[in-house]
């Protein structure tokens, strides 16, 4: 019996509806930008499984670490235990995040960081003896699917079941083009008439994922944590997508004067390797959970925080970073992207083309949903071409790994202009 078939009558898969999705397609291996059938047939993989490969599939000097680490210590309790691959990572990642950050807290996915990030913003006010319980966030935003991650996400399809349930946010205006002041009006007011109860903003720095992969313009969205910040509202950076690379910077609070409170890790963290989650804080926020009193504590943790076989994962990627010169592939990449995108200019079937990093966007004539049926067609089209994408709605994004060629990416290109053409 085939992979797929086996699969069928006993997994219940993520995001999807059961019922009517086609038998999924059985992967056995992958190289480099491409995952492989049984059978030999191949798919280029452009949207990093998820946004989580950054190297490629596979890469033997990530394996190799994983490797040596699993004979070394596989795992250890992380309360009373530390060991060299979380201090070395920790070491490692406030060399390369925002000035500010000066610890490191370990889970195990995006959601969990950033459930802890909003943990750590709400204690440090209840520590203080501070009423501040209201949370910040930008309409459509996306941070997760745990409750706490659903609370501060824009209420949707994904949160219907769950919306009564869900605790309250104040949302306001993403500052995307044009919308800047809006954006700043709203959380004025806000400021104005609940100063005193806000504890924390949280935000996807620059792009906004899930949402339609929109951008943000910098120096609203700079405008937004520079208010945050003189009224003492903690600001958490969710770098969950964005981080490693993917806008062109490292992370993609750099394009911000203002830097963040706190910042939440994920998806590229391990290269694409393992899943795990990292929330980064500063010392201000540290230091509020320092007492005599053990109620002060931060009563957070899950059994493989720090996990050592991840830890090694997220160092092996960003000593990568340096041995294969990732930030120029970046670069690489979003000059292909560019040319394209030149290219698609007054394309009719197209209403908006952007472009940030390795992120490539392009957003299709009609209305912005999630359900829109394009998404299934252009879906459908690419599989057949031998091409993973996954539209949100009627976006059609890139967001290839770092190591593919551009050969592989004309061939992505010419693609989408034949599926383009092809639109009425
Ligand atoms: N935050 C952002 C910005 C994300 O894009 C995602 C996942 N797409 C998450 C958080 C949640 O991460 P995970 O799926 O690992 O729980």
């Amino acid at each position: 019996m085939s992979l797929s078939t086996r699969d069928s009558s006993i997994i219940w898969h993520p995001y999807t509806q059961m019922h009517t999705a086609l038998p999924p397609i059985g992967i056995v291996s992958g190289k480099g930008a491409w995952l492989y059938e049984e059978s030999g047939k191949r798919y280029l993989d452009a949207i990093s499984s998820w946004w989580t490969n950054l190297h490629g599939h596979s890469h033997p000097y990530l394996a190799e670490k994983i490797h040596a680490q699993a004979l070394a210590l596989e795992h250890l309790i992380f309360a009373g235990f530390t060991h060299e691959p979380a201090v070395r990572l920790a070491e490692m990642l406030l060399g390369v995040l925002p000035e500010g950050q000066k610890r490191v807290f370990y889970s195990d996915n995006g959601s969990t960081a950033v459930e802890v990030g909003l943990k750590m913003a709400l204690q440090f006010w209840h520590n203080k003896g501070e009423k501040r319980t209201k949370i910040i966030a930008l309409k459509e935003a996306y941070h997760g699917d745990t409750f706490g991650a659903m609370s501060v996400s824009g209420r949707s399809a994904f949160t219907g079941a769950f919306d009564s349930l869900l605790f309250d946010v104040y949302f306001i205006e993403a500052p995307l083009p044009g919308r800047e002041e809006l954006a700043l009006q709203e959380l004025k007011s806000l400021i104005a008439e609940h100063g005193k109860e806000l504890a924390a903003f949280i935000y996807e720095p620059m792009v906004q994922g899930t949402a339609g992969m929109r951008m943000m313009d910098a120096d609203g969205l700079n405008a937004l944590v520079e208010i945050c910040q003189k009224e003492k509202i903690i600001c958490i950076a969710d770098e969950v997508m964005t981080g490693f690379g993917r806008t062109g910077k490292m992370f993609a609070s750099e394009y911000l004067r203002m830097k963040p409170d706190v910042v939440c890790l994920s998806k590229g963290l391990t290269g694409g390797m393992m899943a795990f989650g990292v929330t980064t804080c500063s010392n201000k926020i540290y230091h509020a959970f320092l007492s005599e009193d053990k109620m002060k504590t931060f009563f957070h943790g899950h059994s493989y925080t720090a996990n050592p076989i991840a830890c090694t994962a997220g160092i092996a990627s960003l000593e990568l970073f340096e041995k294969e010169q990732s930030l120029k592939h970046v670069k690489r990449i979003e000059a292909c992207h560019r040319r394209f995108a030149d290219r698609l200019k007054g394309h009719k079937a197209l209403k908006e083309v952007r472009l940030m990093g390795v992120i490539l966007v392009l957003e299709l004539e009609g209305d912005t949903s999630y359900f829109h049926s394009v998404r299934d067609k252009a879906y459908a089209f690419f599989l057949e071409k031998q091409i993973l994408i996954r539209p949100l709605g009627n976006v059609i994004y890139l967001m290839p790994p770092y190591c593919i060629t551009d050969a592989d990416l004309d061939y992505i290109y010419s693609t989408l202009l034949q599926f383009l053409n092809e639109q009425p």
